[in-house]
């Protein structure tokens, strides 16, 4: 039986490791991690690189948008850069198994951005594309490669790549492996593996044959989780309104006129759009601060500590600047512009509802957004209830109506699936098919 030892993130969880350098990762991967502009880990980094480094096998349920790539490639570019013993021909060091070209080609990218500053080799290997530079990648042998399957399994038919002394095995986005029917190969491939190395296994969700591979493969893993739970949805109370985009402020204004609102963290898309937002409410005198990358770390301080302690009643970030925040008892979270992957708006939503208490979670979808607001409604698999747009007193508002546009979702599912970006595509049909 495999033992386990399971730390399960809620969203938003923090731990009190608040940067990379307390994460015990070498400075070279520091500095390229302060010219990226990263500023703090995100809850899957925090909790897997210290494991990681210490050569421990991670069981990760995750999905792409939550900062897996830099959890797992950091402590690898670590791990090797320590050990410099350089690769026999065709050999490889460090596996990265991954479902499509374009997850493998962004994944070679991440390691070449954290690891400019060390010296290593990489190459990366799928199909559709010739071989030959490929295989002539593999002649001296590498320290990374990232493959897809079919073509690995190809390249290893002939030869041209031997994975027996692999020290590090990733297999990235398991149960997508498993619809797009590449069990088999996986399952070839790893028999190829050397006993002795580390595992990692990344999936966004578990089913049977992805948590039986997991328990095969893993030898008393760390598991992190950083997937919210469904009840934390259930736990908040939903509200939406379709607004024109043009009025977002002013109705962010009126409805912050309620006094129940105290201590509110509204949610915009971009920098730019934190900015303005903080600057409106300030010029109508509603205390409010703005965090995203562009802040310094003494800034977001700031602003943090004040929305602590009640000095700030608005805080207004962007998705990634809030992953670090931790605080127990926002009211209420807004959505000034819905996000475009529905992930987040269930992470940000669960930032009203921590600690077992009841939140409230507003959207505001302009036109623009409606296809945002339907993979939405499709991955809580509920209709976010829509209010009434109260009465904006400015001369130039244009209320949108308030109609939702008539939605027959068995007969419109798979127009508006294949419409939709492929990562969501995936998702509702897991969820849809469960
Ligand atoms: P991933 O889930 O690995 O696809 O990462 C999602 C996005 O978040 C990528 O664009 C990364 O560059 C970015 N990212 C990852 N970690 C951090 C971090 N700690 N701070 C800011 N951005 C990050």
């Amino acid at each position: 039986m495999v033992r386990r030892i399971v730390i399960t993130l809620k969203p938003g969880h923090t731990s009190n490791m608040l940067n990379f350098s307390s994460l015990a990762l070498s400075q070279p991967l520091l500095a390229a991690l302060e010219e990226v502009g990263y500023k703090t880990p995100t809850p899957i980094q925090t909790q897997a690189i210290p494991h990681l480094l210490q050569g421990r096998d991670l069981l990760g349920i995750a999905q792409t948008g939550t900062g897996k790539t830099a959890a797992f490639s950091l402590p690898i570019l670590d791990r090797l850069s320590k050990n410099k013993t350089p690769p026999s021909p065709r050999k490889v060091r460090a596996l990265i198994l991954t479902p499509t070209r374009e997850l493998a080609a962004q994944i070679l990218q991440s390691f070449e951005t954290y690891g400019k500053n060390l010296s290593f080799s990489s190459a990366v290997i799928f199909g559709g594309v010739s071989e030959r530079p490929q295989i002539q990648a593999m002649l001296k042998g590498v320290d990374v490669l990232v493959a897809t399957p079919g073509r690995l399994l190809d390249l290893m038919g002939q030869n041209y790549v031997q994975l027996d002394k692999l020290e590090i095995f990733v297999l990235d986005e398991a149960d997508r492996m498993l619809d797009m029917g590449f069990i088999h190969d996986i399952k070839k491939i790893i028999a190829t593996l050397p006993h002795e190395r580390q595992t990692l296994l990344f999936s966004a969700t578990m089913p049977a044959t992805i948590a039986g591979l997991a328990q095969k493969l893993l030898k008393h893993p760390v598991k992190v989780e950083v997937t919210p739970p469904a009840s934390t949805v259930e736990r908040v109370s939903q509200k939406l309104y379709n607004i024109d985009k043009s009025n977002k402020s002013r109705l962010l204004r009126s409805i912050l006129e309620q006094d129940n609102f105290e201590r509110v963290l509204v949610f915009t898309r971009t920098k730019h759009g934190a900015n303005k937002v903080a600057q409106d409410l300030e010029l109508a005198s509603i205390s409010s601060a703005a965090i995203h990358g562009n802040k310094s770390q003494g800034a977001r301080e700031r602003a943090l500590d004040g929305f602590k302690n009640g000095s700030v009643r608005v805080l207004v970030a962007t998705d990634i600047a809030a992953r670090g925040i931790d605080v127990a008892d926002i009211t209420h979270v807004i959505n000034y512009d819905l996000p475009n992957d529905p992930e987040s708006y269930v992470h940000r939503i669960g930032r009203t509802a921590r600690a077992g208490r009841e939140g409230v979670a507003i959207s505001f979808c302009d036109v623009e957004e409606r296809q945002f607001l339907k993979d939405i409604e499709r991955t809580i698999r509920e209709q976010i209830p829509l209010h009434p747009t109260p009465q904006l007193t400015a001369p130039t508002s244009q209320m949108l109506k308030r109609t939702r546009p008539q939605e027959n979702f068995s007969e419109q599912k798979k127009s508006d699936a294949n419409k939709r970006p492929a990562s969501s595509r995936r998702f509702f049909k897991r969820r849809g098919t469960r």
